[in-house]
């Protein structure tokens, strides 16, 4: 019922909009909006069923462009509550109301715009009210409606309360600032400096955003919101598409979390095909869900080790802070960043009219632009130089902005990985000569899964033949993982091929098979490398896609900038 007054409002123009709820809702849902109004002689009709002025043929329907237009959302409320409408338009001296009653609209008292009041919902129908649950859960979900009808619409203030007392105040975003702070309002403090900005064009459509830093998952689906022409919905494709992007950076069973506005052609999705207009039909769904998974994935592929927002805030304290405005390096690296633009953006109007906000309010900037401009003032590369190793597992570098201190494993297992997926997708992993063949004993299935597996085998690098029952023959293994353990390896491939049977599922799975035989071609703890050594990670951290984050989705790196080490130390109070 919220939803559908807030919808309402926003439909007629609203940009402040007050909603106060008593007992969770179950005692008063008042909605106030400063829109367009109703004249008094359509104040009966916009009671009557099906009456909607929204749509005014059927063709209409095929390009909705509010979110309400289907006219049964008043009536039904009326029929269920006591209900008050009192409206007056922006060209009007009087204001009028009207109950559920049927008699004529009354003079009243209301600024410009409309209020729906819906007292004692439920009285009519007694048994229906054992339905409401708790008060704070009603109101919880009030609350979550509120936030995501508000994400969409950062041009509009949003005020609720509940029993008096006010909960939530959302003000109008005007400029990057402000957006950023309602953004950080609805997901937390830290998601602004934590996700990565979206805004891509192309195939008709355009996608723009947030989404989070794989580091930065979560271990809910809770704070997942996508909209289609401002609407919010819930839908396979895009919840698939999303996945897989993200299926390379994080671990399995935690959640990115996002707040992503697709706009398409009206025509191109079908918005009437759920009672609460959560659901949508895409017309050309393979469509929709290649552009949306292209689009992610070139966004995280670019969450490159010392590009963008840092992946782990070291103080919590200070991670509430906000960045100092104009402090050069320090705010940059806070800052989201755009992951993307560059394409002609061709952007129709929007319900929402969220596009044009960022638009306007956010400077133009590519990963590039803001990877060089972070070196721009120096010649200090983004992860700095190599300082020493430390417990056998961590390199210390400096950098322009202080310590970096990277995960030596973690970070070469990423390289590895996406030079052995690069192979792949070029001319094939190349395969070195064993000076020795290495003879393996394995399982019977092992074995026979090595004559199944033979052209797999071949296309990841290796050439292994049945030896016998129960052993194998190792000739030929990937040369990107030269120096390791190949019986290990041979080991863990094998039984991955086994556990994943088929070659249907297999083909799913090549990449977890690649990311297997990255982790036995990377370096190992405990192992010494020089300072060229460490100094050759750093730069193929740089140079390497997603390696802000290991193949499972843990950082890779930290930055320990001065300023926080000064505290550490008290410095400069
Ligand atoms: P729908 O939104 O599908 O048109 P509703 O039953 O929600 O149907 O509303 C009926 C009509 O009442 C709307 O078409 C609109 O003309 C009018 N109306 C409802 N709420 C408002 C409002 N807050 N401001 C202006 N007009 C409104
Ligand atoms: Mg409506």
């Amino acid at each position: 019922m919220v939803k559908e007054l807030v919808e309402n409002a926003l439909d007629a123009g609203a940009t402040r909009i007050e909603v106060d709820i008593e007992d969770g809702g179950a005692r008063l849902i008042q909605v106030r909006d400063d829109g367009g109004g109703i004249a008094a002689e359509d104040l009966p009709l916009a009671l009557a069923q099906h009456a909607t002025s929204k749509i005014a043929s059927l063709d209409d329907l095929e390009h909705v462009r509010t979110l309400g237009f289907r006219g049964e959302a008043l009536a039904s409320i009326a029929s269920i509550a006591r209900f008050a409408l009192t409206s007056r338009r922006h060209d009007e001296s009087t204001a009028w109301t009207i109950g559920a009653t049927g008699e004529a609209p009354r003079p009243a008292q209301h600024p410009p715009g409309t209020t729906v009041e819906v007292r004692d919902l439920f009285y009519k129908v007694p048994a229906r009210r054992k339905f409401l649950r708790a008060e704070r859960t009603e109101f919880g979900h009030i609350d979550e409606l509120i936030k995501a009808v508000a994400l969409a619409q950062p041009r509009v203030e949003f005020r609720l309360t509940h029993n008096g007392k006010p909960v939530r105040l959302l003000r109008p975003a005007a400029d990057d600032a402000a957006l950023m702070a309602r953004i950080g309002e609805i997901f937390g403090t830290d998601f602004p400096a934590q996700s990565l900005r979206i805004d891509h064009a192309g195939a008709g459509m355009r996608l723009s955003g947030w989404v989070g830093l794989p580091t930065a998952s979560r271990a809910q689906a809770d704070q997942q919101y996508f909209y289609v022409n401002g609407r919010l919905v819930r839908d396979r494709v895009v919840t698939h598409a999303v996945r897989q992007a993200y299926a390379d950076v994080l671990f399995h069973g935690r959640h990115p979390a996002y707040a992503l506005f697709l706009e398409i052609a009206p025509e191109a999705v079908d918005v009437n095909v759920h009672p609460a207009k959560s659901e949508v039909r895409f017309r050309e769904g393979r469509l929709v869900h290649d552009f949306l998974y292209r689009t992610l994935n070139e966004a995280l592929a670019q969450t490159r080790a010392g590009v963008g927002p840092h992946p782990v805030h070291l103080s919590s304290q200070s991670a509430h802070l906000p960045p100092p405005a104009g402090e050069g390096k320090d705010s940059l690296a806070s800052q989201p960043w755009r992951a993307q633009s560059g394409l002609g953006l061709a952007v129709r109007e929007s319900p929402a009219d969220y596009a044009a906000l960022l638009g306007t309010a956010l400077p133009r900037s590519t990963s590039n632009t803001v990877a060089s401009d972070e070196t721009a003032s120096n010649d200090v590369p983004p992860l700095g130089f190599a300082l020493a190793q430390l417990a056998g597992i961590y390199v210390l570098a400096e950098n322009a902005n202080g310590l970096v201190l990277v995960d030596m494993h973690a970070a070469h297992e990423r390289i590895t990985y996406e030079k052995l997926k690069n192979a792949r997708a070029c001319d094939g992993i190349r395969s070195q000569l064993l000076l020795v063949p290495l003879s393996l004993a394995v399982s019977e299935r092992e074995a026979a899964c090595v004559e199944d597996h033979a052209q797999h085998l071949e296309a990841l690098g290796f050439d292994i033949a049945r030896g016998g029952q129960q052993s194998v023959i190792v000739k030929r293994y990937p040369g990107i993982l030269e120096g390791a353990d190949v019986a290990g390896l041979v080991r863990d491939v094998l039984a991955d091929l086994v556990a994943h049977g088929n070659s249907r599922r297999l083909e799913e799975t090549q990449n977890e098979i690649l990311s297997t035989m990255a982790c036995h071609g990377s370096i190992r703890a405990n192992r010494r490398l020089t300072l060229p050594e460490m100094n050759a990670l750093l730069r193929e951290m740089e140079a390497t896609e997603r390696s802000g984050q290991c193949n499972h989705g843990r950082p890779t790196w930290v930055q320990l900038p001065v300023a926080e080490l000064d505290k550490m130390f008290l410095r400069g109070r």
